[in-house]
């Protein structure tokens, strides 16, 4: 450690050390008991078509830890440490449980919108984890269009010959697949072209600087069309205004996300938020 950061390792900086790995330890203890009581909670975050209607295609499922003394925590803060001590696999077969249970009662009220999950590297290594998601989408009564997985550019390039296999076996299951921040990472052209996904998110980096900055805008309007191109489906992350949105539409780009349409809300909030959507779109109609 001392030598990694360059430090002497006298007392003060091994204090701060034992601290480090105190803090971490506690946060995983209390991560377990965590999962075990239910402490995770799912908020949701609308996909919308990029035209008039801005209609609502499905949510995408972001997970928070609510913890008893702390509060409402963010995956940010968490998720880097479950992922270092194996703990991902847990959290990820909670929150599809969560996702899917939460999009069966979509279904149930009228509301057929489509789900998001956010996968880690431990889950395309896992070589049982398509078969779990079969499983899960057979136990919920979900059709495989129900459920959408998002797999960060980061996370494929981590294991890329993994990852693309585990991807090939998870599309046989059915869900639509997804590269996440698109853009950000360094994979290369060459695994666009194999990568059996539907979608592309295109990282906000690019979207909420392209009413500023003409190169962002033209990453993003030649990104739309490399996707299509590819017979991908394209969506822009980070869509904080309404003049981005109107750039996406001339840009032809598919659909949309951010702030500027809706925030992540829990699941009672986004209840009433696609209702009220959907009252709208069919007296449009
Ligand atoms: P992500 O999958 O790219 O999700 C988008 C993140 O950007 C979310 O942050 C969302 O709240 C935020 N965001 C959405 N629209 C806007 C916008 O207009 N402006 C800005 N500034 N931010 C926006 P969140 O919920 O904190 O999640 C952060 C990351 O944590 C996610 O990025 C995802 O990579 C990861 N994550 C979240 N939930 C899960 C999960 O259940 N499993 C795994 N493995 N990762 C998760
Ligand atoms: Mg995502
Ligand atoms: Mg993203
Ligand atoms: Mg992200």
């Amino acid at each position: 450690y001392a030598a990694k950061t360059g430090h002497g390792g006298g007392p003060v900086f091994a204090t701060g050390l034992d601290d480090h790995a105190r803090a971490r330890l506690t946060m995983l203890e209390e991560l377990r008991t965590g999962l075990d009581r239910g402490e995770l909670v799912l908020h949701y975050q609308p996909k919308v078509t990029v035209d008039a209607a801005a209609r609502v295609v499905g949510v995408e499922a972001l997970v928070r830890w609510q913890h008893p003394e702390r509060g409402l925590i963010y995956p940010d803060a968490f998720l880097y440490t479950a992922e270092s001590a194996d703990l991902m696999g847990r959290i990820t077969a909670v929150v599809l449980d969560l996702a899917c249970r939460q999009s069966r009662r979509w279904h149930d009220e009228g509301l057929p919108v489509s789900v998001a999950v956010n996968l880690s590297v431990s889950d395309l290594r896992d070589p049982g984890f398509p078969e779990q998601v079969g499983a899960l989408l057979r136990r919920h009564g979900l059709p495989p269009e129900a459920l959408e997985l998002e797999v960060t550019e980061s996370v494929l390039m981590t294991d890329a010959d993994n990852a693309l296999q585990t991807l090939g076996r998870l599309r046989d299951m059915g869900p639509r697949l997804a590269v996440d921040d698109y853009g950000t990472g360094y994979s290369s052209l060459s695994y666009l072209q194999v990568l059996p996904v539907d979608d592309l998110k295109l990282d906000r980096a690019f979207v909420s600087r392209c009413g500023v900055d003409p190169r962002s805008a033209a990453i993003v309007h030649s990104t739309v069309q490399l996707a299509h191109s590819l017979g991908m489906q394209i969506i822009a992350e980070g869509v904080e205004d309404a003049d981005i949105f109107e750039r996406l539409r001339g840009y032809g780009c598919d659909l949309a996300q951010g702030y500027g349409i809706a925030r992540p809300q829990d699941a009672t909030t986004t209840t009433a938020w696609l209702l009220d959507r959907e009252i709208a779109y069919r007296a449009a109609v």
